[in-house]
């Protein structure tokens, strides 16, 4: 069996170790004679993985008892159409911050439901930073500020919690949930896609606090309603039993290695290994992301000779290292690094990128 180091920005890597306990339970979790997949999500087999997946998000997070969890489908995407829908509880706009591809994404859908006031915009600079934070101005009547803390695309965090007052924060963490500790008694909402840190897509984890649930806009479909999701402990509907299981493999595997704590220790070393070998690369190597905001999870970097792209890509996959080409809209090279990545990985590509450069430079 060879397994490569699989840089893709999503689905992505997932921790080997999870993969071969699901393996393992296959055909028969824990006694029950049957697979996960075959389960009724209302048996009590499930329910206990359900509720075990959920308690263990609720350790690692330290969620305070006030937020709701939910296990729902539709990606990161539906959330940002269910956001307006559920949160603007009788106002008629929301502040937006666009410091990328998904927040553009984001600020489209919710213009089909409300007046969005775009607080801060970096295309101007083509996204390769983030407003200061001092910058920031909100406006006190708006329903709700929402933000893109990990631009996926061209590789930006931001290094700080906006500061938002009474004005409930509402984030899309997709591709950089449980990446480091935070601290959720500071958003209003939280949400994310599966396939990038959690699990195998499918899945997407929205935690909201409890007093933001219960006035939606008229025409909210009963799947898109955050209360009808909430008082049905996310089985509303059949719940993607699967994806929620492998979910709560990859929480035990997270506490296993020191929680979030454990985490933010392995990325910062992991990207600090990445960004060192693209600066200390005399040009050969580029990232061009401000280096106060560049993100742990995604490291986009281009060659000083696009020519040498296509030969730099084969080579690597050659080498066992695939999945690295850039975002279409970026061009060059994209090296996805969530939770999963070992540090092993991130070297093996260091190695090879050092040699590339020798035989190329
Ligand atoms: C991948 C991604 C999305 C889209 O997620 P889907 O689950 O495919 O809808 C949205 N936002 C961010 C930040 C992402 O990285």
């Amino acid at each position: 069996m060879a397994r490569v180091y699989n840089f893709s920005a999503g689905p992505a890597v997932l921790p080997e170790a999870v993969l071969e306990r699901a393996r393992e339970e296959m055909l028969d979790w824990n006694g029950s004679g049957m697979s996960v997949m075959e389960m009724s999500h209302r048996g009590k087999e499930f329910m206990s993985i359900a509720a075990e997946a959920e308690r263990d998000l609720r350790e690692l997070m330290a969620i305070p008892a006030n937020y709701k969890v939910l296990f729902l489908q539709g990606g990161a995407s539906s959330q940002f159409a269910m956001v307006p829908m559920n949160l603007l509880r009788g106002k008629s706009g929301a502040d937006y911050l666009n410091t990328g591809d998904w927040s553009k994404k984001a600020i489209a859908e919710a213009k089909r439901y409300c007046k969005v006031n775009v607080v801060a915009d970096t295309s101007a600079g083509n996204f390769t930073s983030v407003p200061q934070a001092s910058e920031l101005r909100f406006d006190p009547q708006a329903a709700y500020v929402h933000y893109t803390p990990n631009e996926t695309i061209r590789g930006v965090e931001f290094p700080y919690v906006p500061e938002t007052g009474d004005v409930p924060l509402v984030v899309d963490m997709s591709s950089n949930i449980l990446s480091r500790p935070l601290d959720v008694s500071k958003f209003g909402l939280i949400y994310a896609g599966a396939q990038k840190n959690i699990g195998p897509a499918g899945l997407t984890v929205v935690i909201l606090r409890e007093d933001l649930l219960g006035e939606t806009l008229p025409g909210t479909p009963t799947m898109f309603d955050y209360r009808v999701q909430a008082e049905n402990e996310s089985m509303y509907n059949t719940p993607p039993t699967y994806a929620w299981y492998l979910a709560g493999l990859v929480f035990r595997w997270i506490k296993e290695q020191g929680g979030l704590a454990g985490m933010a220790a392995l990325n910062e070393r992991k990207s600090k290994l990445l960004y060192d070998a693209i600066d200390g690369s005399g040009g050969f190597y580029r990232n061009p992301v401000e280096k106060h905001c560049r993100s742990w999870m995604n490291v986009p970097f281009t060659l000083a000779n696009p020519e040498l792209d296509e030969g730099f890509l084969k080579q690597a996959k050659a080498a066992g290292l695939t999945t690295l080409k850039g975002h279409r809209s970026v061009g060059g090279m994209r090296a996805s690094i969530y939770n999963a990545m070992p540090e092993v990985g991130v070297q093996a590509l260091v190695d090879f990128m050092h040699d590339f450069m020798r035989r190329n430079g």
